[in-house]
């Protein structure tokens, strides 16, 4: 019987299990790490099974739901459309127990949580012709494979390419997953020791290098002694300071942080404790985009991270119809900063390739920025940026040297270095 500090009790939990699908499952099964793992929903075969299983026969009218899903009626008729949309998405389906769990299958069409993991056919739009898979040219920024150099002193160690969910607007979908019938994903990222030395090599070698962040795919499924190894051996190089573990997890699997014997929480806690007694910073950079991700679960792992001194902080992506709205964004921050979550950044969402319905214009994530600066504590807000296409990397959303908002093409300058010009970069509003 695996064990897990509940902290607070299962009382909310039933309903977080209600589904038909799971109703004989008990609590600290549901909880189980290795059980969430295990009945992780992936491919489209398992999601049709579950999507009937979950699914009430009839949809209910959802007044929410966007037009083009309103002729949506029936469970078949919404399990076809997914299937359609998942033949033309750049990410495969993976989708864990947990995540399932907080999306209302009462309202699939308009919920904001599936919006993000389930594609559905009807909402495809056209990718806008200036888009690129690898949107931020990370490739091409990579001295060697899976090390991204693009910041003068930071750069991106990409140590796995599989993650607990994919999500279907993924910065890193020319990587990240399985092949889909969009993508091959011929240039993903295995977890290869020699892959890595020759990344550990470049951090060595490289002393304006201060700032690490080791991501993938999703810092969770690192093997725990390997996350160890990568930490100990970061933190050993005297010019790195900081490292930053990117995982979701905390938003789409936390019951694995309460699991006292988890190895995995236990080398992120031990990383993070080594590193301040040296006077540098392991921290976890996680990615909620919408409150009710923040469930019970996530909120008693968040307070034991906290506890145990580990920094965390988040990052969100804007989405259309997930957190596009003033009222959402400020109750998630909020509801971040009341858990110890620093908000950490607000993204504008990529240009990324079979997710157009879910970008917004730019226009959004400034009236966003100016409804919400000023109404939070300083500390507790976001910075609400853009990561320009094409890797210019990320600057302040407002920083824009032009924005023409009849046409949708804003333009930012980065500062030359190092004797280069300053360089233009466009961003370009959906079509
Ligand atoms: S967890 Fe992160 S890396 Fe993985 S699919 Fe989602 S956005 Fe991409």
């Amino acid at each position: 019987m695996p064990s897990i500090c509940l902290g607070l009790s299962y009382r909310s939990l039933r309903a977080q299990i209600k589904l038909a699908v799971w109703k004989d499952i008990n609590e600290v099964d549901f909880l189980d790490y290795n059980w969430q793992v295990a009945n992780t929903i992936q491919g489209k075969d398992k999601l049709a099974r579950f999507l009937y299983a979950a699914l009430p026969e009839d949809i209910p009218y959802d007044e929410d739901a966007p037009e083009s899903l309103r002729h949506i009626r029936t469970r078949d008729m919404f399990v076809q459309d997914v299937l359609g949309g998942i033949s033309l998405a750049p990410m495969s389906i993976r989708i864990t127990p947990h995540i399932m769990s907080v999306i209302d299958w009462n309202k699939p069409l308009s919920d904001p949580v599936r919006r993000q993991f389930i594609p559905l056919r009807s909402t495809f739009v056209e990718d806008h012709p200036k888009l690129q898979l690898d949107s931020l040219n990370e490739t091409g920024t990579s001295p060697t494979p899976g090390l991204v150099h693009r910041y003068h002193d930071k750069a991106l160690f990409l140590a796995v390419s599989v993650c607990p969910v994919y999500c279907r607007f993924c910065t890193r979908s020319y990587s990240v997953g399985g092949p889909t019938e969009e993508v091959s994903k011929k240039s993903a990222f295995p977890p290869t020791r020699r892959r890595w030395e020759r990344m550990f090599e470049y951090i060595e070698q490289t002393p304006q290098l201060s700032d690490i962040v080791v991501s993938g795919g999703d810092g969770y499924y690192i093997p725990p002694e390997h996350l160890t190894t990568i930490t100990e051996r970061l933190l050993a190089i005297p010019h790195i300071r900081r490292i930053q573990v990117a995982s979701k997890g905390l938003a789409v699997c936390p019951s694995r942080i309460l699991t006292p014997e988890d190895e995995w929480t236990k080398a992120l806690i031990d990383a993070s404790k080594t590193a301040k007694q040296m006077g540098k910073s392991v921290a976890l950079h996680t990615h909620f985009n919408h409150p009710a991700e923040m469930t019970w679960v996530s909120r008693l792992a968040a307070q034991k991270l906290y506890e145990e001194g580990v920094t965390v902080r988040n990052q969100t992506v804007l989405l259309r119809g997930v957190n596009d709205d003033v009222k959402t964004m400020k109750t998630l921050i909020r509801m971040l900063a009341d858990n110890n979550i620093i908000p950490y950044y607000v993204y504008q969402g990529d240009m990324v390739s079979g997710v157009e319905d879910l970008r917004t214009p730019l226009s959004t994530i400034l009236e966003i920025e100016r409804h919400i600066r000023g109404s939070i504590a300083g500390f507790a807000t976001p910075n609400f940026v853009i990561d320009l296409p094409g890797g210019g990397g990320k600057r302040l959303a407002a920083s824009y040297e032009t924005y023409d908002r009849s046409t949708g093409v804003s333009t930012y300058v980065v500062p030359g270095s190092g004797g280069s010009k300053d360089k233009v970069y466009e961003y370009h509003d959906p079509l």
